[in-house]
């Protein structure tokens, strides 16, 4: 029997997998990925990651930083367990082959980065996430107990009693569908970006794993805080990474002017502004692109309403060494160049704060299940995560979650649970069920756009109670009509209709609790902004909200005071001095 099995073979699960292998070489470790691990969503983050290393730099400014720009919603101690590891894991990356940037005499280089009050981002060019997912992948192979279901997704997880005993997945190439005993799992499947229709997030980023875990009785937390970045291109949503405007990109509206002098974005008055407003937290910026788009100053496109980046003036050579992939991107997919273009942008979905309750370990209250990455709620990121945050959170609690699984499985050495069989055989008939389905049923292309849609009308950069209100009933209606989905696809082998199927599935239960907890939350706190409730309340909602699956199926969400180490709520306030 598997001692840990992973689902997921991005930046968290890989380093799930290393920790487990490093901690006790007696363990069986198994890595489920939908994809091959190399096509992670990982591979695609580009600006860089946090860590102290900076002269001057400390563990309390980056604690300091990470929870103003929380909105005080983060957990303090995990936050200062999160600071104290990050540059850590980053230089643990460094031994296993990581090419970071460097500096003329060889240390280390760091960038600004938006809401970091000083120079603390690690970089590798701005293919930062390429280069640590290839790094961790090959450490990977370096260990023999380390065996992996490549292209292999996970349907559900056995639970019985309070327990998880291991998951169901069906092998894509063949449509085999396997249970797989195991003494933990962890969940590190990634984020849930495309229950909207604009996001940067790849086509596997379904919420799968949230799903999971709420189904197996796991709470979510903090489900309404979805990150808009804004800097998006306006027809594919390709991201234009944060470094660009660290690197002295301007935000420009249709005159030309740099709008963002206008409002406030939490900086002290005795910063340059002029300097650091362009690295404003990502939430403040994305409100202020609204802000100009009603006062009319935005520029329409056949793709929704643009501002401009402008990179012109940094010149060729500095664009080449620092941002390459930038103009790489720009070049392919928007048929400009940023030496001598502007560069139209929108805000565009593109990371969520919430996600599976778990404790500084990873464990959630499920024995046995824990979940570390993006597709986990910590919380380090509270209700808006600052940029270069989440790489190094991959890395410090993917490696807690791994080590306090192996530790879980070194306990309990129990034989494979009955309920592995059964379950695996009822999941075997529901999935024969849905691919045998057919005939008149609503296409699965057409409610998931409905439901994209729905999110971005509802939960969008700014939510009313009204609209929030009309989602729950909107989503419950697609609920009914997904269950009648129709599968045109029949055969096993690649059916990658039928994975929609289970993926629309999941993304439905990720919409639900969203907008539930943005109904629920009658207060405006970093990412989540309510025109009904402008104004943050910590008298009620100093807390993460926690939502449950109701008996009915329904979500039921409660509230969890968050934990306060050393820095009292106060207002936010950033800059780079
Ligand atoms: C374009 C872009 C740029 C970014 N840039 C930065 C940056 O510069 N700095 C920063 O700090 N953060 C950045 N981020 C955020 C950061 O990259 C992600 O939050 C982080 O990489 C998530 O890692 P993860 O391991 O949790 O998940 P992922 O890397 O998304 O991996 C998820 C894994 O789960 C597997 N999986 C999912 N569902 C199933 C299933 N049902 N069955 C089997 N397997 C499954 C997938 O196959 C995959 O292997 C960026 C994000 C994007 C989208």
């Amino acid at each position: 029997m598997i001692d840990v099995l992973i689902v997921g073979g991005g930046g968290a699960g890989l380093r799930a997998a290393i920790a487990v292998a490093e901690t006790d070489p007696s363990m069986t470790v198994a890595v489920v990925s939908k994809v091959y691990p190399m096509r992670s969503h990982t591979v695609s983050a580009e600006g860089g990651a946090a860590g102290v290393i900076a002269d001057g730099d400390t563990l309390d400014e980056h604690a300091y930083d990470t929870i103003s720009g929380g909105d005080w919603l983060c957990d303090q101690d995990a936050v200062e367990a999160f600071v104290v590891e990050a540059p850590r894991e980053l230089m643990r990356l460094e031994h296993w082959g990581c090419p970071w940037s460097r500096e003329r005499d060889g240390r280390v280089a760091v960038r600004p980065f938006g809401g970091m009050k000083r120079m603390r981002t690690w970089y590798a060019a701005d293919k930062t996430g390429f280069h640590l997912l290839h790094t961790l992948f090959q450490t990977t192979l370096k260990y023999q107990e380390i065996v992996r279901y490549d292209e292999w997704y996970v349907t559900s997880l056995v639970v019985d009693d309070g327990r998880v005993h291991g998951v169901v997945a069906v092998e894509i190439r063949t449509g085999r569908v396997e249970a797989i005993a195991a003494r933990t799992v962890i969940l590190a499947t990634g984020g849930c970006g495309r229950v909207f229709p604009f996001t940067t997030n790849a086509a596997i980023k379904t919420g799968d794993g949230m799903s999971l875990a709420y189904r197996a009785g796991a709470p979510l937390k903090d489900m309404e805080f979805v990150q808009y970045h804004p800097t998006g291109l306006p027809f594919t949503g390709i991201l234009i990474t944060e470094a660009a405007r660290a690197e002295g990109g301007w935000l420009i509206n249709k005159d030309g002017y740099r709008y963002l002098q206008d409002y406030d974005l939490g900086q002290p008055t005795a910063t340059p502004k002029l300097r650091s407003m362009e690295l404003g937290p990502r939430d403040r910026l994305s409100q202020a692109f609204v802000a100009e788009q009603n006062k009319g100053r935005t520029v329409e496109t056949p793709y929704g309403p643009v501002v401009y980046l402008d990179l012109r003036h940094l010149g060729e050579a500095k664009i080449e060494a620092r941002i390459p992939f930038v103009r790489e991107l720009c070049r392919s997919y928007q048929n400009l160049d940023p030496a001598t273009d502007l560069i139209p942008v929108r805000p565009v979905v593109h990371y969520m704060m919430g996600g599976v309750h778990t404790d500084l370990h990873g464990a959630t209250p499920v024995a046995g299940l824990f979940a570390a990455g993006e597709t986990a709620c910590v919380s380090i990121n509270g209700a808006n995560r600052l940029g270069s945050n989440s790489l190094p959170e991959i890395l410090v609690f993917g490696a807690r979650a791994g080590a306090a699984a192996a530790a879980f499985a070194r306990e309990h050495r129990e034989g494979e649970a009955a309920a592995v069989r059964s379950q695996g055989a009822d999941e075997q008939r529901r999935l024969r069920r849905a691919l045998e389905s057919g005939g008149t049923g609503p296409r699965i292309a057409d409610l998931r756009e409905e439901m994209q849609h729905t999110l971005e009308g509802a939960a969008g950069i700014y939510r009313t109670h009204d609209t929030l209100a009309k989602a729950v009933e909107t989503l419950e209606s697609l609920r009914e009509r997904a269950a009648d989905a129709r599968v045109d696809d029949h055969s096993t082998t690649f059916n990658t209709e039928l994975i929609s199927l289970v993926e629309l599935h999941a993304m439905l239960d990720v919409a639900e609790t969203i907008v539930a907890s943005a109904l629920n939350r009658t207060e405006s706190r970093g990412a989540h902004q309510r025109l009904d409730f402008p104004a943050r309340d910590d008298e009620r909602f100093l807390a993460h909200s926690l939502v449950h699956r109701a008996p009915s199926g329904n979500p039921s969400v409660g509230l969890l005071p968050v934990a306060l180490t050393r820095w009292p709520p106060g207002e936010r306030i950033y800059g780079r001095d």
